[in-house]
């Protein structure tokens, strides 16, 4: 159960702008899921955008941190609302943007129909300097998360109705196994609140080290 100092310091860089929003940093600077950002947040090298809807792909908060050379990263039927440096990315699909190698991986709903698995929307893992993150997107508990390989961070929707809710979302990070889960997906407004994300945590006490972080405003 213990964590490396290397995945320690990692999570201290970590920023959550609550929901799905995070932003890791350290040579580079990369967002996933920018939404309701901060007026004076630095600007991204690379954009993730795991799918279409309004609280993932927020064009305004794009606009917002995009410089002339950031590369966005999106599923095809969210690129056609962006300009500039575009990745298209379906699941299953590879790519090295800077140095930096992610993996699109599937993201579905499996008891409800927010999220179709024909859309091809994603979730991430993103080899950042020798550390593994996986940010799952909008998803289900799916065979799939059975196969991702070891990864050191995972970022797990818990809010429910959408995604899974903190008991599926607990059973996920069993299957995956990171070495710290991070609960998000709840608390923004749109579904889901803190009594969600400690339930996940209490579901896997003595199983998987979890970590709620704190909103960044
Ligand atoms: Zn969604
Ligand atoms: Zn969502």
């Amino acid at each position: 159960m213990n964590i490396s100092d290397d995945i320690e310091k990692f999570i201290e860089k970590l920023v959550w702008y609550g929901h799905a929003s995070f932003k890791i940093k350290n040579k580079k600077v990369i967002y996933i899921d920018p939404w309701q950002l901060p007026k004076d947040v630095e600007k991204a090298d690379i954009i993730l955008v795991t799918h279409s809807h309004f609280d993932h792909l927020s064009v305004e908060d794009i606009r917002h941190i995009k410089k002339d050379d950031t590369i966005i990263v999106i599923p095809p039927d969210g690129a056609s609302k962006l300009m500039g440096n575009i990745k298209e990315i379906g699941p299953g699909e590879e790519i090295e943007v800077i140095n930096i190698k992610i993996k699109a991986v599937p993201a579905y709903n499996v008891n409800k129909e927010f999220h179709p698995k024909r859309n091809e929307w994603v979730g991430y893992i993103i080899d950042f300097e020798g550390i593994k993150i996986y940010h799952a997107g909008d998803t289900d508990f799916i065979p799939e998360m059975k196969e991702l390989g070891p990864v050191d961070i995972a970022l797990l929707p818990v809010g429910g109705k959408y995604t899974m809710n903190a008991e599926e979302a607990a059973d996920a990070a069993e299957a995956i196994k990171p070495k710290i889960a991070i609960p998000m997906h709840y608390g923004a407004g749109v579904v889901g609140t803190l009594a969600n994300a400690e339930k996940f945590k209490q579901l896997l006490t003595s199983k998987i080290n979890v970590k709620i972080l704190s909103p960044k405003k």
